[in-house]
Parts: C-alpha cells; sequence; structure tokens
C-alpha cells in the first residue's frame, strides 16, 4: 500500500478543515482529504449567515445570553464566552482573506436578524449566499498554500494510532484503493450527519463518518441525541438533500402559517416566528399533525419583488424556477434535519480525548451550542475553534516522536486493505443502497423531531440488524464504509436519546401506555 507522508492531516474540506489548515505554520506539511469534491461542502451552502457582535447596541453578553437561551443552559460557558469574544477577530480575519460581506451605501456592515437573536448581529454576503462567499476566499488561499496537500474524492476509513511513535495511520480510499497517510497530528472536520435522515438539508456525504472513525479511534462522543430539525426547508421536492428556506425570511419579518392561514407560532411561543429552531420546528410538526398537513407555508408576501430580490437572490432565484414567487405566493416549507449539535467529545484547543487527535467545527462538541444550537454560531463555530486547533497544534506537534518506517498490518472491518475495489455488479448484489435508505427511514419515523421510548427501541434493534448483516459482507467501496458509520452513527444517537430526559432538540414524548398510566396515576 502506498504510505504518504505528513506532519499534519485534516479529513474534510469544509470551512471548518479548510480555516484550521490556513493557520498552520507554513512549515509544516499538510494534508486535506475530502470524501467529495474538494469545493463541496454543507459550508458552500450556508445561507444566513454568520454572528458576530458588532454593533455598540449589542454587546458580549448579549450574544452570550442568546447562545445560552437556546442552548437551555446547558451549554459549556467558557466556550460560549470564547465563541463570542473572539468572534469580531475572526470576522476581521475573514475580510483579510477576501470576504466581502454585504455592506450599505456608506459601507457600513449590514446585519439581519434570526431566530433566538436579540439583535440584528448576522453579517451575510451576496444576500443570502454567505457560505458561498466564505468558501470561494479561504479555497482561493487554500490552494495557493504550498504547504497544503489536497486529496479529492478519497474518503478517511480508519485511523490508528500507532502507540510506539504517537503517529497516527490514516487509512483513505479513492476511486482506485486504499492509501496511508500518515501524520503525527489529526484534525477530524468532516461535518454533520443529516444524511441519516430521509429528508435533510445537509449534503449526501454528511453520513457522520467523522464520528464513526473518533469513536473507532477511542475519542469519547457527547451529547449525541441532540440533532437540530430546521423548520423551514422548502417542501416540494422529491429528493433527500432539500433546499433550506434561511431562517433570515422569518427575519425580515416572513410569518408561518397552518392550513388555516393561521399565524400560529403566537400560540407556541412569546418570540413567535423568532423562537429558537427547536421550538418552531416542534410546533410545525403539531400543527401539521393536527391539519393532517405535509407542510406549513412561510408568508413573505409583505415584501415587494425588488427587495426580495435583492435581499434574497440565492432563494428567490430557486422558487422562481419552482414557479413560486415571494411577492405574492407562500412558501410550502416543513422540517428536515439540519445541524449535529453533539459529536466528538472537545476542549477548547479542539483536543478529543485522545492525545493528537483534534475534531473542530460540526463533528465536534465542545458544548458550545448546549442542547440546540443559536442560528448562524455554526460557521462562527468552525473558524473560531478552527484557529484554536492550528494554534494548539502549531505549538505541539513538532515536539511529537518521530515516524517509524514499516506499515504496520491494518484490518479493516476484518479485512486487509489490500485488496480489489468493488465494482458495480459487487456493490449491487450487497444493496447498499437499500440499507441506506432504511436507516434513514428508521431515524426519520423513531429518532425525528418528537421521539418515544418504545420507538427508539425498535430503531435501534432494526439498526442493529442491519449493522451485524453489513459488517459481514464488507467490500472495497466508500459506499459500504458509509452504510457502516451510518449504522455505528444511529446507534450512538438512539443510545444517548434513551438515557437523556427531553431538553432543547431532543424530544420524548410519553408512550400511549405511559401517558395513560401517568393520567390514571394521577386520578388516584
Ligand atoms: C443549507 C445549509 C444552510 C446553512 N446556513 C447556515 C448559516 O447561515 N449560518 C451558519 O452559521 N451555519 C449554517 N449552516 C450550518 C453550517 O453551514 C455548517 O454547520 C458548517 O458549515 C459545517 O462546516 P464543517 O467544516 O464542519 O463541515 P462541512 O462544511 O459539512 O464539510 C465537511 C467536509 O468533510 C468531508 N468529509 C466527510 N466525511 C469524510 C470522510 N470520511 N473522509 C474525507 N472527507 C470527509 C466532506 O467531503 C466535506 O469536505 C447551514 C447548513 C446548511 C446545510
Amino acid at each position: 500500500m502506498k504510505v504518504v507522508q505528513k506532519d499534519v492531516l485534516i479529513v474534510g474540506s469544509g470551512l471548518a478543515g479548510l480555516y484550521t489548515s490556513l493557520h498552520l505554520d507554513q512549515d509544516l506539511s499538510v494534508g486535506v482529504v475530502s470524501k467529495d469534491r474538494f469545493d463541496k461542502s454543507n459550508s458552500q451552502l450556508a445561507q444566513g449567515g454568520i454572528a458576530s457582535c458588532i454593533s455598540t447596541e449589542d454587546s458580549f453578553d448579549d450574544h452570550m445570553e442568546d447562545t445560552l437561551v437556546a442552548g437551555n443552559f446547558v451549554n459549556n460557558v467558557d466556550a460560549v464566552s470564547m465563541l463570542v469574544e473572539k468572534a469580531p477577530g475572526e470576522i476581521h480575519r475573514l475580510i483579510e482573506l477576501g470576504v466581502e460581506f454585504d455592506t450599505d451605501e456608506e459601507g457600513m456592515v449590514l446585519t439581519t436578524l434570526e431566530g433566538g437573536h436579540s439583535y440584528r448581529r448576522v453579517l451575510h454576503a451576496n444576500g443570502d449566499a454567505t457560505g458561498k462567499a466564505i468558501m470561494e476566499s479561504v479555497l482561493d488561499q487554500t490552494v495557493r498554500r504550498r504547504n497544503i496537500e489536497i486529496f479529492e474524492k478519497t474518503m478517511a476509513v480508519k485511523i490508528e494510532k500507532d502507540s510506539s511513535s504517537g503517529d497516527f495511520d490514516v487509512i483513505v480510499l479513492n476511486d482506485k484503493e486504499y492509501i496511508c497517510i500518515r501524520a503525527k497530528a489529526v484534525v477530524i472536520a468532516t461535518g454533520g450527519v443529516g444524511a441519516l435522515y430521509k429528508n435533510t438539508t445537509n449534503q449526501m456525504f454528511s453520513t457522520g463518518d467523522g464520528i464513526a472513525l473518533a469513536k473507532d479511534a477511542g475519542c469519547k462522543l457527547v451529547d449525541m441525541c441532540f440533532v437540530q430539525f430546521h423548520p423551514t426547508a422548502f417542501y416540494g421536492e422529491e429528493i433527500n438533500q432539500r433546499f433550506l428556506i434561511t431562517e433570515a425570511v422569518r427575519g425580515e419579518g416572513g410569518i408561518l402559517r397552518n392550513e388555516k392561514n393561521e399565524a400560529f407560532m403566537e400560540r407556541y411561543d412569546r418570540r413567535k416566528d423568532l423562537a429558537p429552531r427547536d421550538v418552531v420546528a416542534r410546533s410545525i410538526f403539531t400543527e401539521m399533525g393536527k391539519d393532517g398537513t405535509e407542510h406549513v407555508w412561510l408568508d413573505i408576501t409583505h415584501h415587494d419583488k425588488h427587495y426580495l430580490e435583492s435581499r434574497f437572490p440565492t432563494v428567490y432565484g430557486f422558487l422562481k424556477d419552482q414557479g413560486i414567487y415571494m411577492e405574492k405566493d407562500m412558501i410550502p416549507v416543513a422540517p428536515v434535519a439540519h445541524y449535529f449539535v453533539g459529536g466528538i467529545e472537545a476542549d477548547l484547543y479542539g483536543r478529543t480525548s485522545v492525545d493528537g487527535i483534534y475534531a473542530c467545527g460540526e463533528v465536534s462538541s465542545t458544548g458550545v451550542h448546549g442542547a440546540n444550537r443559536l442560528a448562524s454560531n455554526s460557521l462562527l463555530e468552525c473558524v473560531v475553534f478552527g484557529k484554536r486547533c492550528a494554534i494548539h497544534i502549531n505549538r505541539t506537534v513538532n515536539d511529537r516522536r518521530t515516524h517509524i518506517n514499516s506499515v504496520r498490518k491494518i484490518r479493516i472491518a476484518g479485512a486487509e486493505y489490500d485488496r480489489e475495489v468493488c465494482d458495480d455488479k459487487m456493490m449491487n448484489d450487497c444493496h447498499f443502497e437499500d440499507y441506506m435508505k432504511s436507516i434513514q427511514d428508521i431515524m426519520t419515523a423513531h429518532v425525528g423531531i418528537v421521539r418515544t421510548d418504545e420507538g427508539l427501541d425498535e430503531a435501534y434493534l432494526r439498526i442493529e440488524s442491519i449493522y451485524n448483516w453489513i459488517r459481514h459482507h464488507d467490500r472495497v467501496c466508500t459506499m459500504y464504509h458509509q452504510v457502516m458509520n451510518m449504522c455505528v452513527v444511529a446507534m450512538e444517537i438512539i443510545m444517548d436519546a434513551k438515557n437523556k430526559d427531553s431538553i432543547g432538540c431532543h424530544y420524548k414524548e410519553k408512550s400511549h401506555w405511559r401517558r395513560l398510566c401517568s393520567e390514571r396515576a394521577e386520578h388516584v
């Protein structure tokens, strides 16, 4: 097997991975592996913006309080204070890297409001194409760096620590073969888990690989039950990846209406349409259940065409292609899986419980989001904690011992890696796509916005049986590894959900029998 040697290996080319790579010392050799195309990530899709306290009316305390309220006060306070206080500096750094945030005619940066924010502190670029604008600059800077080598369409499938040298062997798979990339430090920045569900705003590569890799390498996972559902994905497409209607539409006055045209959010929360996402998603779910519908409506018709087209060019263009005109038509929306709050436990330098493995961005869990993420805090998390990973690696990586030369035997799912890449027929024989779909159906039915203990038990048993089948049908293909990872991550989410009471975006309803028993008990 080919062996490539690097000082640092970064798994993932989203904002977290690339921002980390840009802040590593330039005399370190850095590898970045990306499962899909190098320029394809969820970071690219971010619409609403990036939160930072930049106006004199706003304060760090207010940003902190909003983050804690959204997170149900189970956040790591040190991580929150780090996030909000470092925000303006990192916004500055993004501007240095070439990002042009939207400004008014006098050159003052424009900000918008999103759910859970008490001030307009969300900076945006190109209207509602903030992620694209940020990533264009970050990608451009990355390809200029001589010390960074990019491995596209290359999936990391195993991380093994050599106990004698302390180095890591990261086994990656491209369309031809397994390769071993040996590094002194590894940064996991693989993003979220949206593809575990039938409908998501995420790209379909979001199968939770980094979490499964980390677990296998001995890293601790935390808060796995917290999956955030975005209240307003466009309803209408029969595809897994749904188009997001940014929360900034509600920030600019958009109102959610049910089948009877009622603005129902005022019945659920005093913050109405701008309540935190878990509250809005659950309220929509309840309204859909009551009315027997598959979506509700988002109404922003009080704004005119000119304003909507320039403020939300991405959303406006998408809806127009669907025959929907925001200035006169209501938009059909429904909640879908969006953001993973839990993940690999990481400290304020992104250090995991395994020395030398770091995690940052959506895959990590520093506790910054508590039980539910405040809108537009995640791009911010990528840059604040991505930079801190780099700072720690720069300080320590050269103290690590040097590499050994021999390639150790590594076994993947019981099989040696020196094997033929799977062809289409071999893949069809194993029905990986069918199993992937089954996992998505099970997770959507039982581990979604509203959960019950009975549903979680059933989901666990069904996913465990898929896992047991798959692990005995190992093939050299990314699909095999993805389905295995989905099983591992799904089981971790379910176990954590079983063990936690409802809070934030984890909501358990009593089953029919439990409800009956507690109602009876009240009358005894
Ligand atoms: C539609 C949408 C809109 C959003 N809007 C906003 C917003 O307005 N503001 C905000 O703050 N947040 C927003 N978010 C959330 C935010 O974009 C993400 O949380 C953040 O970008 C995650 O960045 P990341 O670098 O951690 O992961 P990602 O950007 O998801 O990148 C993950 C990378 O890991 C790679 N990868 C995965 N598995 C492997 C593997 N096994 N081997 C190799 N590579 C692998 C992928 O190919 C990809 O390159 C939005 C998310 C979506 C989906």
